[in-house]
């Protein structure tokens, strides 16, 4: 396993929508197994593969919670209700942390690095941090659904993505 280069805004990689995998190999298997190291080594619940500069819709989640590692290969939110409103950050915009209105329960139809296709259902933060991933793999950064940027003062532990 090795850690990988994040890869900082503004980058045109994190800007445009991923490809879909199409390859359930060994090579996405080692690549998952890096995203989680580089995702531990920066602290992040979250991290999408455009951020390591890759042009492929693979997403992990971690929120150090009983779900685990949730990975997601070619992740589609199926149903989305409710509202939350919190403070997101993103590793590829270190320092930078503002306030964003999101669905409160996803349902998430995604495939597991086999191929194998999966449904996850998650709410409040999980759900907060599945979304911000997933806008990573259609070219959304979190910038441009900030309503209020934070203050470090107002932070409390917020972690990246
Ligand atoms: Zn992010």
């Amino acid at each position: 396993m090795a850690v990988r280069k994040i890869v900082m805004y503004p980058a045109e990689i994190l800007e445009k929508p991923c490809s879909k995998v199409e390859n359930f190999d060994k090579k996405l298997g080692k690549l998952l197994s890096d995203m989680y190291e580089t995702m531990i080594e920066f602290d992040g619940v979250g991290l999408a593969a455009p951020q390591i500069g890759l042009d492929m819709q693979v997403a992990i989640v971690d929120i150090e919670d009983d779900s685990g590692t949730i990975e997601l290969i070619n992740p589609e939110i199926v149903e989305s209700t409710g509202e939350q409103t919190g403070p997101e950050g993103c590793l590829s915009f270190p320092g930078l942390y503002g306030e964003i209105t999101r669905p409160y329960y996803v349902k998430v139809k995604a495939q597991d690095r086999k191929g194998k296709p999966f449904i996850i259902e998650a709410e409040d933060f999980l759900a907060r941090a599945i979304q911000h991933e997933i806008d990573h793999l259609q070219g959304v950064l979190f910038t441009s659904k900030v309503s209020r940027y934070l203050e470090e003062d107002e932070l409390g532990g917020v972690e990246g993505e």
